[in-house]
């Protein structure tokens, strides 16, 4: 099997074929800027000390800083982070936020430390990287299985080391440290609105309309309550440890109180407390969520869920990317085949990126937006894009990942050759 990032770039070569682009900006395109690798020493609670291996990886900062969050995750290794830094830059060229694209991560297993381990933790991994980032230059923000509380020990830490406030250093962070209103929600709350718009297009109606949502940390939990207040039915919710199916529709709100009480979905299982006596759920395996006959199967977990050997058989009309790269390059194809559409992630799951931008951007101002402002400023950006993607693969008559990138590269290309000197150099 290819690598993470040689999947990625494989989608290059069809976006090429669609657009008019210099040498230089497909050179650029195919090598990350700068890769870190750091060793992370962490005094553990007993007294022994570890040491941990972390990343951090700069694509392209052509249209601005950079920008992409810090991952912890046992599986995490360079060439994951480089894919992720890869479509952090096509991302925010997506959304047209001034910014390049990074990702950061640790190989760690989190769920294995004490929270004073994980503050350890985290504050090492800032002094490792505290060179190569700033409020001008590279700026993290929460990935899996990282949070507002880690942003804040992280920005504490800079903070510290550079003995100067600069709160723009890195966004999701807690509300009380100068983070902004929205930003929680906000990656599933774009999500929506993406989803959204492509069922008014369609004459679609969310009320008749099923979903199963894989993955239930913060981006697939805001997304599936988010989308059960808007009416669609949340049919099945996944987990790392497993799912929960119910044909007449799940309250994700009552499945997450009930997660966070017993740290387990499959507990809903059991008719214990005042969950279980409102309804009834079947349990499934994570693949079995996957192959649902639903109306709109939605990715919030990791990367590679759908790849040649289960595209086949995949039910779902709709496939809607809230993580990054759940489906393969080959799965795209397959897929493609049978009809299935993909909302891509760098479109879907944007709102996360674009809510961090309005963060940074209230931080440099020193002056703050209630949640009005922020959540309808994300609508209008998320609403803008979409309908810009969806009219641009309906007129090219490709497909809504190609048309994203598309809409991407144009942008970074524009930056790229406007900064360069190619042109003095042809026909010489
Ligand atoms: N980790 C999120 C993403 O993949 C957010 C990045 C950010 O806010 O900078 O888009």
């Amino acid at each position: 099997m290819d690598s993470i990032f040689a999947d990625a770039q494989k989608r290059l070569v069809e976006v090429f074929r669609h657009i008019d682009l210099t040498d230089d900006v497909r050179e650029k395109l195919k090598h990350p800027k700068l890769s870190l690798c750091v060793s992370i020493p962490v005094r553990m609670d007993n007294g022994h000390l570890r040491v941990f291996t972390g990343y951090r990886v700069q694509f392209d900062d052509t249209r601005g800083p950079t920008k992409g969050g810090i991952r912890y995750h046992p599986d995490v290794s360079l060439d994951e982070v480089t894919s992720l830094s890869f479509w952090m830059t096509i991302k925010c060229a997506v959304m047209n936020l001034p910014f390049g694209g990074a990702k950061g991560g640790v190989s760690v297993n989190p769920k294995d430390l004490s929270r004073l381990e994980l503050e350890r933790l985290s504050r090492s991994y800032i002094r490792a990287i505290a060179d190569i980032i700033g409020p001008q230059r590279d700026i993290p923000a929460p990935d899996v299985y990282t949070n507002a509380t880690v942003m804040g020990w992280m920005a504490d830490e800079y903070y510290q080391i550079k003995r100067q406030q600069l709160p723009g250093v890195i966004t999701g962070k807690p509300i009380h440290l100068n983070g902004s209103l929205g930003r929680d929600s906000a990656t599933g709350r774009g999500a929506l609105h993406v989803l959204q718009q492509w069922v008014e297009r369609h004459d679609l109606h969310a009320e008749k309309m099923t979903l199963a949502v894989q993955g239930f940390g913060n981006a697939g939990y805001h997304f599936s309550r988010l989308a059960h207040e808007a009416g669609f039915k949340v049919v099945a919710i996944s987990d790392s440890r497993g799912a929960i199916f119910s044909e007449e529709g799940l309250d994700p709100q009552k499945v997450m109180d009930h997660k966070e009480q017993k740290k387990d979905l499959r507990t809903m299982l059991y008719c214990d407390g005042s969950v279980c006596d409102l309804q009834r759920y079947k349990k499934l395996s994570g693949r079995e969520l996957l192959e649902l006959d639903v109306d709109v199967l939605v990715l919030a977990a990791l990367e590679n869920q759908v790849d040649k050997d289960n595209a086949g058989n995949i039910k779902a009309r709709q496939l809607l990317e809230i993580a990054n790269g759940p489906v393969t390059s080959e799965a795209d194809v397959l897929l493609a085949k049978r009809g299935i559409t993909v909302l891509p992630d760098v479109l879907v799951n944007a709102g996360g990126v674009t809510v961090s931008y309005f963060e940074w951007v209230q931080n440099r101002a020193g002056f703050y937006w209630d949640e009005n402002k922020v959540n309808s400023r994300l609508k209008e950006t998320m609403v803008r894009e979409a309908r810009t993607i969806f009219d641009l693969a309906e007129e090219k008559h490709i497909s809504l990942r190609t048309a994203a990138y598309l809409q991407g590269v144009k942008r970074i290309a524009g930056a790229i050759t406007q900064q360069g000197t190619h042109e003095y150099f042809q026909n010489t």
